[in-house]
């Protein structure tokens, strides 16, 4: 298991993490979320070791992470990391940068376990292509293949997904996730991509002014968020009487219980987003047709 103890890190004068405390079982999908900024990426360099803690303590199972004050190659060999930026070998294949540490005295495993990463990362096409050839999201999947290659026990992903298109990124992400729950690699996802979590994450951790504000199942959050800024991760929402509602949770009716006028229609594929005002706020309802400007609607909130 992992445990984070009571953990505070900042850059020079700026503080980016307070007091944390979390832990992360073998197997486990955990998110953290929160804004840019909000230290998501500073924390899993933490975790890795490339950074040394200005308080508290990192251990995976017995071992104590340490910075590199303590520790003159950083990283340990249970643990990978995928950066945002993904240091690849560009003028090596596909093949050769996700076979890159494993051993060559081995080469029947070795081409067995690169084929088995490819294919993970739905990179078939591209296993003889140079890494230079390939596009942003396409060395992305690299990395993360690269990074499973030596059979971590903990995976440490930033934004992994967010260089590939939306044509891929589905299949792609239920792939990888299955693969890790399959080996029972813990893995800390650090997202803005509600679809990065919510089919996924076991649990979710909100990181907000260096602080943990909510940790819990991705399911709680959604249905329970506690404060505006984790609505917001999962969707549209509105305020009313100083309860959060997301879009599908207000609908239009005839009869009258609130009041509001039409703003603006958004086409979002399943249904209309009609942002409208209410008592000088906008709402947010969806809706399954477009609503012109001026139109007074009545809505009512849907339990
Ligand atoms: P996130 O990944 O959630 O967007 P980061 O962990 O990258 O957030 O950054 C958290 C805060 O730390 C930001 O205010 C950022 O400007 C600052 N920061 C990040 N990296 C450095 C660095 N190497 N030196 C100084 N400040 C940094
Ligand atoms: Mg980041």
């Amino acid at each position: 298991m992992l445990q984070i103890k009571n953990l505070s890190f900042g850059y020079s004068k700026t503080d980016v993490l307070s007091h944390l405390n979390f832990t992360v079982d073998i197997g486990e999908n955990l998110a953290i979320i929160g804004e840019s900024g909000s230290g998501k990426s500073t924390l899993l360099k933490l975790i890795y070791g490339e950074f040394d803690a200005e308080q508290g303590e990192i251990h995976w199972k017995d071992t104590k992470i340490l910075g590199p004050k303590f520790n003159l190659v950083v990283g340990y060999d249970f643990m990978k990391y995928v950066s945002q930026e993904f240091d690849l070998m560009p003028y090596t294949t596909v093949e050769d940068n996700i076979g890159k540490h494993l051993s060559r005295f081995y080469p029947e495993e070795k081409k067995r376990r690169t084929q088995e990463l490819i294919k993970v990362v739905e990179l078939e096409a591209f296993a003889k292509t140079k890494v230079k050839n390939l596009s942003g999201g396409q060395k992305q999947r690299v990395a993360i293949a690269r990074a499973l290659a030596k059979e971590p026990e903990i995976l440490l992903l930033d934004e992994p997904f967010s260089h590939i298109d939306n044509f891929k990124k589905q299949s792609l992400r239920r792939s990888v996730f299955n693969y890790l729950k399959e080996q029972k690699i813990s893995c800390i996802v650090a997202s803005h991509d509600k679809n990065d979590v919510l089919g996924f994450a076991d649990q979710m951790i909100v990181l907000h002014q260096k602080s943990i504000i909510a940790k819990d199942t991705p399911n709680q959050l959604y249905n329970h968020p506690k404060t505006p800024l984790i609505a917001s991760f999962f969707g549209e929402f509105s305020v009313i009487n100083d309860n959060i509602y997301y879009a599908h949770q207000l609908k239009v009716v005839d009869h009258l219980e609130f009041k509001a006028t039409v703003t603006k229609s958004y086409f979002n594929g399943q249904s209309w987003l009609i942002e409208a005002d209410f008592n000088n706020q906008p709402i947010f309802i969806s809706h399954h047709t477009k609503l012109n400007k001026g139109t007074e609607i009545h809505f009512e909130i849907d339990k």
